[in-house]
């Protein structure tokens, strides 16, 4: 016979975590919590198969189940000494979904279903609090009457305000147990009405309806929408667990509490918590108490009142225990739900732990130092874009602030930005480009869209386990909660502090790492990385095959690519090198320009300094190689853009504003992106790269004692002819060189890929070129036919309608693109078999990407500097293959 109830209780358990498709994912866990021997409430999981079948068949039950509902009810009566329904030792039970995947949009949560006027009074007995009792059985009727019932949550708000109205109450806590049974007598009047029966009182009749609810919920139209939006399986169905209620709030010898068994801030190995005696963990939530430490270290010494190290020692063992206990068993740090009744240690929930980003490394890092993960395993746990929250700047200690309120710091890292006070508004604002700050009461998952927008979060309510807490830490997100004198009104969009405040649209500064709140832009500096971060790249590196270079033009940005780990620099943009001060003058003379020899004569101006940088990026980059790419954009863009400009650098450059002009209206590009540039601008006018050359040998030269690996790369060719004549006249700089000083310059010459007709034209092209460089940036325009910048018009209706699934200018195309890169790689190594290739667009730097290029046997990435580490990382998970590790628990 088909067995439709799984039993859990008493440290023993019918299922365990395997059975993820039959018990649904919480009741597997719930099972496998028994299974290691641990306190878990007792109860029961009805299958998902139950589930199906009540679909396929009108809603009826299979034979049998209500037999194996009342055998598995009993044994948790046997289990904690109550019964159902019975009026001195009620048992009270709570009522969840749970399917395979988390899937939201189902119905939730029914608790402390099991209370009626008799019941009601034994809880009062039990816990020897009258008004808890009654609060709860109107919580109960409430969430019931809503979820199950159908009757909306407004209606029963609106009686409990006018109660409260009636009794001159401001807030809940301000009615006494004799209010709430009044509201129990409305409450139920609301129900007969809005549905036509009474409210069910017989606990049995309460627990079918709760789980006829549920799985009736499984086809509700926002679970159906939430499974085809993630591509769930309509089949699957959902569990119920129901699970004996146990009170936090029976006393001084009860407690409710959460707590991480790693600290989730800095992954130091301490346990992380708080916890709130004689309390429920709503009230935990609501903010209304605040919640103690956990620990005698975070505490401090004699703390008074005591952590729960001193108040409850006994129960406090068995909680780090149990700490011990789940953490090897799920070999990753836990974050942890408990309540203790009367004593009693009970383990409501454990998960992965959400954590910092520095706190996934140390943790990664120490579990394989203690042989309780492999090295390849530390890699896959870490989201190489998270490491961008390590490598972005923090608060300038030296820059003055005026800190105008603390908070708790709750998710490291500084950010700036304009104030904001809603989810929408940081979401609107957010892709209208402005850096944010959400500033909010408190957050809830409605507000996520928000706070992903958001540069930081800014609470003036609840502790560092509150929601936004969490969120932020998850996503990276710097994080100030709690700052309570904080007084903020949502109404009019502003804040107050004590001394002052700002508005919607006002510059503040949050410090996610001291909790400190400023107003204006505070500048940052450069973060000092954590040692458990330099240990993992040292693993990450060992592994990799893909090599990581960096994308940089000038000595700053090699500097921070090498201390990022960068090994070389992928692509030197000279042009960048031609917009400074008066270079830009000695260009646009050599625009300007009326034959070989005047543009010979300004491009000698600009030679000395083009060397210069060279000399200095060479140093830099001693040893390593050096991609440098002659002159690439057309010329129109060195020149002024509108004519109030154009009059002005006339003036200021002696010449004359007319020819100026007309000079501009020649140049003018109806197409930029595939006009006179790259090659072809190099080929039309020779001293420019002449010149370029020159500058480059010399610099080579001049470094001599410690050379770079000089690769000079030609832009936006299409043909292996336009290479050939490019080739030649580097060959003959490189004679001159020589013959002047007696050196041989050492370089190789190779090309971009950002063409299609060069992709299918590589055989041909890598007869003489040494390397190729794909330009994915331009590689990606000129396949899909999409200028980067007008694309976006358009784009985020292409993402909506499915036809982009991610933005190909952010992540690899692998199709098109991609099919370009693969062939042409192919095609260019049949010629030459020790082809050098690589990839210098923006998508070097995107983990997705890499993972392509590595699986398309790519020698190196190319990315701005402080994406380097990032690429090691995504190389390494490349090379590290599958394997178990999943995500960091940081989503
Ligand atoms: C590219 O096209 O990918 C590239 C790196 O060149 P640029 O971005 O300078 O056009
Ligand atoms: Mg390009």
């Amino acid at each position: 016979m088909t067995r439709h109830v799984y039993r859990f209780g008493g440290g023993q358990a019918d299922g365990d975590a395997d059975m993820r498709e039959l018990l649904g994912g919480k009741g597997a866990n719930l099972a496998e919590m028994n299974g290691l021997g641990l306190p878990v409430p007792p109860g029961f999981t009805i299958t998902t198969a139950v589930c199906n079948h009540c679909q396929a068949h009108d809603g009826a039950y299979p034979e049998g189940l209500e037999q194996e509902v009342d055998g598995a009810l009993a044994a948790v009566e046997a289990m904690t000494d109550t019964a159902f329904g019975d009026p001195v030792r009620p048992l009270l039970v709570s009522v969840r979904s749970g399917a395979a995947a988390s899937m939201p949009g189902m119905l939730d949560t029914v608790l402390n279903l099991g209370l009626n006027d008799a019941t009601r009074d034994g809880l009062a007995a039990s816990s020897g609090d009258a008004r808890f009792a009654a609060d709860s059985h109107r919580r109960f009727i409430q969430m019931y009457g809503n979820v199950v019932l159908g009757v909306s949550h407004r209606a029963f708000e609106d009686v409990l305000d006018e109660v409260k109205f009636a009794k001159g109450a401001e807030l809940d806590t301000d009615l006494a147990a004799g209010d709430w049974l009044a509201v129990i007598e409305r409450y139920r009047a609301l129900v007969l009405e809005e549905t036509g029966e009474p409210f069910p009182e017989d606990p049995r009749a309460q627990l079918w309806g709760a789980v006829g609810a549920v799985f009736r919920s499984w086809g509700n139209a926002r679970a159906v929408t939430y499974r085809e939006l993630h591509g769930l399986d309509h089949a699957g169905g959902t569990a119920v667990n129901v699970q004996a209620m146990v009170f936090g709030n029976m006393g001084e010898d009860s407690c409710t509490g959460v707590a991480f068994t790693r600290d989730p801030s800095t992954g130091e190995a301490s346990y992380y918590g708080e916890f709130l005696p004689n309390a429920q963990g709503e009230d935990v939530v609501a903010g209304i108490r605040t919640p103690r430490p956990l620990t005698a270290a975070a505490a401090g010494a004699d703390a008074d009142p005591p952590p729960m190290e001193a108040a409850m020692p006994a129960v406090y063992a068995e909680l780090t225990a149990a700490f011990t206990r789940l953490e090897t068993h799920y070999r990753d740090m836990q974050d942890i739900e408990f309540t203790v009744q009367k004593g009693k240690l009970w383990i409501l929930q454990t998960r992965t732990g959400k954590r910092s980003t520095k706190a996934a490394l140390r943790i990664a890092v120490d579990l394989a130092n203690q042989g309780v993960i492999s090295r390849a395993e530390a890699i896959r746990r870490i989201e190489p874009e998270r490491l961008d929250q390590l490598l972005h700047p923090t608060l300038d200690p030296a820059a003055h602030t005026r800190v105008i309120v603390r908070g708790l710091p709750a998710s490291p890292g500084a950010a700036s930005g304009v104030a904001v006070f809603s989810a929408d508004e940081a979401e609107r604002r957010g892709s209208a480009g402005d850096d944010v700050i959400l500033v909010r009461s408190e957050t809830s998952p409605e507000d996520i869209h928000g706070m992903h927008a958001a540069r930081g979060i800014l609470t003036n309510r609840g502790g560092q386990t509150s929601h936004a807490a969490v969120v932020a830490r998850g996503m990276g997100r710097p994080c100030v909660v709690g700052a309570g004198e904080l007084v903020i009104n949502h109404d009019t969009r502003s804040a107050k502090a004590l001394s002052c405040g700002f508005a919607e649209g006002d510059l503040v500064t949050i410090d996610g790492s001291t909790g400190a709140v400023m107003l204006g832009k505070v500048p940052t500096i450069d973060p000092e990385l954590p040692e458990a971060f330099h240990e993992l790249m040292g693993w990450a590196d060992g592994i990799r095959r893909l090599r990581i270079r960096a994308n940089a033009e000038t000595p700053v940005d090699a500097e921070t690519a090498r201390r990022f780990g960068a090994e070389g620099i992928g692509l030197c943009r000279t042009e960048h090198m031609f917009f400074d001060g008066e270079r830009i003058l000695a260009m646009r003379q050599m625009i300007m320009a009326e034959n070989a020899e005047e543009r010979q004569a300004a491009l000698a101006q600009i030679a000395p300094m083009q060397r210069q940088d060279f000399v200095e990026l060479f140093r830099i980059m001693a040893g390593w190689p050096v991609t440098i790419r002659l002159l690439d954009p057309p010329l129109h863009e060195f020149l002024p853009a509108g004519p109030d400009e154009l009059g002005e650098v006339a003036a200021r450059a002696g010449l004359d504003a007319g020819a100026l002009r007309r000079r501009a209206t020649e140049l003018a590009e109806a197409n930029p992106m595939l006009g006179h540039r790259g090659a072809r601008l190099g080929i039309s006018y020779p001293e420019i790269y002449d010149m370029q050359v020159q500058a480059i040998f010399e610099a080579l030269h001049a470094t001599a004692d410690a050379p770079v690996e000089l690769e000079i790369m030609l832009p936006l060719v299409f043909s292996r002819a336009e290479v050939n004549v490019l080739r030649g006249r580097i060959a003959r700089v490189a004679e001159a060189v020589t013959a002047a000083t007696g050196w041989t310059p050492s370089y190789t010459v190779g090309t971009m890929i950002e063409l299609p007709r060069a992709a299918l034209a590589a055989g041909s092209i890598a007869e003489s070129a040494e390397f190729f460089s794909f330009g994915t940036n331009d590689l990606t325009q000129t396949t899909f036919g999409i200028s980067r910048d007008d694309a976006g018009r358009f784009l985020a209706g292409y993402l909506e309608a499915g036809i982009f699934a991610v933005d190909p200018f952010v992540s690899l195309d692998a199709e098109g693109v991609g099919e370009l890169i693969r062939t042409a790689a192919a095609r260019g190594r049949a010629t030459r078999p020790d082809l050098k290739l690589g990839i210098c667009g923006e998508h070097g730097g995107d983990p997705a990407s890499v993972a392509h290029c590595h699986d398309w046997g790519l020698d190196y990435v190319s990315c701005s500097p402080y994406r380097v580490p990032i690429a090691r990382l995504a190389a390494a998970r490349a090379a590290a293959g599958s394997g178990p590790g999943s995500p960091d628990g940081t989503a």
